[in-house]
């Protein structure tokens, strides 16, 4: 292939965490060459601006230096005129540990695209080829190169030459490379890989055990042949991390070392179940929105937001799928399903933003609400995720219901593969509705145009009970509370949240107080729920706090804490028919 752009990659300074980039380009525009670097990366939707670090930026045409202009934070400019061959030279700063950005020092390096590879622009849907270079220093540290990019040259996890069919495709494969450990497995045919990097003391073998027949499922719910040629999970074990970000042949994961399965380890932990959710969801993303997209992300914009009012069926239906793959895989079992099922419930029904904001609103509002939380975010925004995933629990619920289980979300998922992700043509911010309807009936299409736009309760115990599963609301406690949320900071106790409508709003404490005394006796994080247990609701008592360095005094009415807690059950005495698509629902 002989690609229009060509780009080496180096680790140069591994202890200062900067990669060197080159960009070489044969026919540069010669009204003036113009390069960028995206402002957001795709499934993340929050402007980043990595701009911010790329340090130093030359550019010359043979020996001569070229003078670069900035029109603007995101982009450089070459001057008019240049029309031979031109390379870019320049820094990038890596030292985020996150799956979105960039991340380098002695012991690994990562990289997305679109932190580190500048756009040419006019070039977009050329070929691209990336030399992938030894870390400078580190030549005999042993690190091997684990991404899903097309080799062109390069040994499979070697240094060396890949390439991609266009910018699009380069920024779709991020990159790890250091001494990760590796294990492979095939799903359906198709090769699979997991590289775990940082030090861990994962049960590879149990892992594989476990995402194979995960993959195979989901590949088997959209249909044969998968739509990658190999794909790869990137793992990041840390001590205390959590994140996930999909790609189109791989995916960026950082988890808890903790949270991969041990040896001898027999009954998944929670956090073993909450990192093959995280896998499972990060895989499904492969069809739900790396290929079947809304319209408004075809083809993306990187240099602004991209509005969609439909991340409520790409998140939510993907959050509401990555743990149904889990148990209709056997992986977990369907009590533990139901009590992840009854999580979900409840964080949505922890904050009074679900009255106030619809899954549709959350979905365009992702960039400045979702995305960038305070204080004041569970009485004002409801997550696309969470209260997504059941809007997709209550439109399989219903299809399976009203066909007696001749149809269902598997359906709709595989007529939004077929027609969209085989395709290319985005989804209409309609669509979903309008193919709910085609699939259930005009009425069905209503009800969810109703239930993604309104912010009225979802009527879960009515279709969970169709499928024989009891839904009952619980305290979290019998103490009663003064309806905050609070997190320790050290030995001190700080309000995080102030709920709407709560005793603690009322009498005027606020997120950031820091809980001093109750009635007298000092508050710690230790004791504050312990001191609360012994009280009754109706009783006032005195609080003190810090508000900033100022001493403050409240009187506050204690409350009983409200049933918000989702428990689910699977019935016993329910009639066949009901067992029957209870049956279809978890086992697929
Ligand atoms: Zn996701």
């Amino acid at each position: 292939m002989n690609s229009a752009v060509r780009y080496t990659i180096q680790a140069v300074q591994p202890a200062a965490h900067l990669f060197e980039v080159t960009l070489h380009l044969d026919a540069p525009d010669p009204a003036g060459q113009v390069f960028s670097l995206p402002a957001w990366i795709p499934g993340s939707y929050m402007i980043r601006e990595f701009a911010k670090n790329i340090v130093s930026l030359t550019a010359q045409r043979g020996d001569t230096p070229l003078v670069v202009t900035r029109p603007d934070k995101h982009t450089w400019r070459l001057p008019a005129g240049v029309t031979g061959p031109v390379t870019l030279r320049y820094t990038v700063y890596a030292w985020d540990l996150s799956v979105r950005t960039a991340h380098l020092d002695q012991t690994h390096g990562f990289f997305n695209g679109t932190s580190v590879f500048l756009c040419a622009h006019g070039f977009e849907n050329a070929a691209h080829q990336v030399d992938i270079l030894p870390p400078v220093g580190l030549e005999n540290a042993g690190w091997r190169v684990a991404t899903s990019l097309p080799e062109a040259g390069a040994e499979r996890y070697g240094f060396g030459r890949y390439q991609a069919e266009s910018y699009d495709a380069l920024i779709d494969h991020p990159v790890e490379m250091g001494t990760f450990s590796l294990a492979e497995f095939n799903a359906c045919g198709v090769p699979h890989a997991v590289a775990i990097t940082g030090r861990h003391d994962c049960d590879l073998t149990r892992l594989v055990d476990d995402l194979k027949p995960v993959c195979e499922a989901q590949i088997r719910l959209f249909g044969e042949p998968a739509p990658m040629d190999r794909y790869v999970f990137l793992v990041m074990a840390v001590g205390d991390g959590y994140g996930g970000l999909e790609h189109r042949a791989s995916t960026a994961l950082l988890c808890s070392r903790a949270d991969l399965p041990h040896a001898g380890m027999e009954a998944p932990t929670e956090g073993y179940r909450q990192f093959l959710g995280l896998c499972s969801h990060e895989y499904f993303h492969t069809w739900n929105v790396k290929r079947i997209k809304p319209a408004a992300f075809v083809p993306y914009d990187l240099s602004r937001e991209n509005y969609t009012r439909l991340l409520w069926a790409f998140e939510g239906f993907t959050s509401y799928y990555d743990d149904l793959m889990l148990v209709r895989t056997g992986r977990i079992t369907r009590a533990d399903y139901l009590t992840l099922l009854g999580k979900t419930i409840s964080q949505v029904h922890k904050g009074s933003g679900r009255r106030k904001q619809s899954v549709a609103e959350s979905s365009f509002e992702a960039w400045t609400k979702y995305y960038r939380q305070d204080e004041n975010s569970p009485n004002a925004i409801v997550s696309y995720y969470t209260k997504g995933a059941l809007v997709g629990l209550l439109l399989d619920l219903n299809l399976r219901t009203d066909s007696q289980g001749r149809t269902s979300l598997d359906d709709l998922m595989r007529a939004l593969w077929q027609r969209h992700g085989q395709t290319g043509v985005g989804v209409a911010e309609d669509g979903l509705c309008a193919l709910a309807a085609e699939l259930g009936g005009a009425a069905l299409g209503d009800w969810l145009r109703e239930i993604v736009d309104g912010t009225g309760e979802l009527p879960l115990e009515a279709w969970l009970k169709r499928v024989g599963v009891d839904l009952a609301w619980e305290a979290p406690s019998e103490a009663p509370g003064i309806g905050v949320r609070t997190t320790a900071d050290g030995d001190a106790l700080k309000i995080a949240n102030v709920f709407d409508g709560g005793p603690a709003q009322g009498a005027g404490l606020s997120a950031g107080d820091v809980l001093v005394a109750l009635d007298g006796l000092k508050v710690t994080s230790g004791n504050f729920d312990k001191l609360l247990a012994r009280r009754m609701a109706g009783e006032r008592v005195e609080i003190h706090v810090f508000r900033r360095d100022e001493l403050m005094r409240f009187d506050v009415e204690l409350r009983a804490a409200p049933a918000d807690v989702a428990k689910l059950v699977l019935a016993d005495d329910a009639p066949a028919s009901v067992m029957a698509l209870r049956e279809g629902w978890l086992a697929g």
